[in-house]
């Protein structure tokens, strides 16, 4: 199963760790063809190389749109060597085989991502490229395919092992990975239509993604699992630098993801904001002027959960906030920046993993999510919805003062990073008490509440529901769960509207001098 590696064509758009892979190629006796720039790379270094254009006897035109799409090329590519009538063609049209070929495609997820225009990111879709990797890997019997400039070290350490030949297992595993390549590139592509276009259906065969990184283990140490990037380059947990602490886990990155786009929803030009989340919910959410009174604030939410928690900031991390935020466990701090300062303090907490983006994220901008079931995938445009831009109408007797008004759209800001069933509390834009995950929403109302005097007990006093206002992700289907944060204390009320008894929980509201505000827009989050 062994085929000994005699002439390799090499056609590389990323040019990294090429010429020293042509080298040693070179050196073990492999003739190399190659195209245009990758020829002249290799060239340059003084090694022997032929024109892909001599082997084709046709020149690359068109700006190269044409240049290894040929006979010749994909003749030695996909011939059958032991198969008479493949040899006799070969014979007939002087073919000679290939079996070796080292391609990386055009930059188009670069140039897309990188906001390049309408023609230059067309212009960046490579054809002959994907095409030879998969002549290739489909005649993996024969022939080698390498994609990824980190797979050179273990081919050239696999054709010293052998001989100069390559094993059929090998081959095998290389086309798998070209295959991946191909149909994560195309992927890319469609994505791009479906969204230059904005076309309504998610375009799902566009969630591809290129593997970043291996887990130790899943959400649960009997599970394996991976990280894969699609190459936005949307500030947060992908695109992150980590600056200390051992490598995330699953859990990790899923609850960093959610702290990190909670606090993207808060325009750092306006107000510091503090996230801490534990299982993917927040346990606590606070802006201010100040960011370490926007952490202590969140914090007193719920202090109990916070341990081990998550914190996302949208400012940069400054030595007063660090200074606060060493002084329980936490497991994770995400912030666009921190001060050398703010570095030092968590430097000392070896633990503690700090990832920095280097900016918050745009909630407004499109892009999809998806979740898998049994036999498939569902996909969706991201929930950009953004309370600022929604119509907001008084429903009720009382309108909510300024100040009620102001907690509200706070509230609702962080009930659409709540899990469904959601109720938020919030007085002074920090959140008081949270409900989540519940399956009825008078049940996420009393959670949220209890949660509120379990804080109170804690530091002595009365609960922080006394005079807030609460927001709920979805409309009330029964006047109970209004009536349950009325109990609690809440004197302002934030909701989508649009259940068949609003009028019920309008009239309830009213009987209780509330001031409730509809949305017309929900956030289910499950
Ligand atoms: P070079 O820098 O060597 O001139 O070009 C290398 C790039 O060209 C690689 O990314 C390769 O995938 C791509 N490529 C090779 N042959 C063709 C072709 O016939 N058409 C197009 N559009 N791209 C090609």
């Amino acid at each position: 199963d062994r085929v000994p590696v005699r002439r390799a064509l090499l056609s590389v758009s990323d040019k990294a760790g090429i010429v020293d892979f042509a080298r040693a190629l070179s050196a073990k006796g492999v003739e190399l063809v190659s195209t245009g720039g990758t020829s002249a790379a290799i060239a340059g270094a003084g090694l022997a190389v032929r024109d892909v254009s001599d082997l084709t006897g046709f020149p690359e035109i068109m700006d190269g749109r044409v240049k290894t799409l040929h006979p010749s090329v994909h003749g030695g590519l996909l011939a059958i060597r032991d198969d008479e009538e493949h040899r006799a063609a070969m014979e007939a049209h002087d073919i000679r085989p290939i079996d070796l070929v080292v391609i990386n495609l055009y930059p188009f997820e670069e140039v897309r991502f990188g906001g390049g225009d309408y023609p230059s990111t067309v212009e960046n879709i490579d054809i002959g490229g994907p095409a030879m990797l998969r002549a290739a890997a489909k005649n993996h019997a024969y022939v080698a395919v390498v994609t990824d400039p980190g797979d050179y070290a273990r081919v050239l350490a696999a054709l010293n092992e052998n001989d100069g030949s390559l094993t059929y297992r090998l081959r095998q595993e290389l086309a798998a990975k070209a295959y991946a390549r191909t149909s994560a590139y195309d992927a890319a592509i469609s994505q791009w239509f479906a969204e230059s276009l904005d076309l309504a259906q998610p375009e799902w065969r566009g969630f591809g993604g290129r593997l970043k990184e291996v887990m130790r283990y899943g959400e649960n140490p009997h599970q394996t699992a991976g990280f894969y990037v699609t190459g936005d380059k949307r500030p947060g947990v992908a695109n992150a630098r980590q600056v200390q602490g051992k490598q995330l886990s699953y859990n990790n990155i899923n609850d960093t993801d959610a702290a990190f786009e909670l606090v993207s929803e808060f325009d750092p030009a306006k107000s510091a904001a503090v996230a801490i989340i534990k299982h993917a919910n927040p346990c606590g959410v606070a802006t201010s002027a100040d960011l370490a009174d926007a952490y202590r604030r969140a914090l007193a939410c719920d202090p109990v959960s916070a341990f081990g928690g998550i914190i996302a900031l949208n400012r940069t991390l400054d030595a007063d906030a660090a200074a606060e935020m060493v002084k329980i466990f936490t497991e994770v701090i995400i912030a666009p920046d921190a001060s050398e300062e703010a570095l030092a303090l968590i430097a000392a907490k070896k633990n503690l993993r700090l990832l920095l983006t280097g900016g918050v994220a745009d909630p407004r901008a499109p892009g999809l999510t998806a979740k898998t079931v049994a036999g498939g995938l569902l996909v969706q445009s991201r929930d950009s919805g953004v309370v600022d831009d929604l119509d907001l109408k008084v429903v009720t007797q009382r309108a909510p003062s300024d100040r009620e008004m102001a907690d509200l759209r706070f509230a609702f800001r962080v009930a659409k990073h709540v899990k469904s069933n959601a109720i938020v509390y919030a007085r002074d834009l920090a959140t008081v008490g949270i409900g989540a995950g519940q399956m009825s929403r008078v049940d996420s109302a009393r959670i949220a509440a209890r949660k509120a005097e379990d804080a109170a007990a804690q530091a002595g006093g009365e609960p922080l529901t006394k005079g807030s206002v609460v927001a709920s992700d979805a409309f009330f289907p029964f006047a109970d769960g209004l009536l349950s944060a009325v109990e609690a204390g809440a004197t302002a009320v934030i909701q989508p509207g649009g259940s068949m008894r609003d009028d019920e929980v309008i009239a309830a509201a009213d009987e209780n001098d509330i001031a409730m505000v509809v949305t017309g827009m929900r956030h289910f989050r499950h």
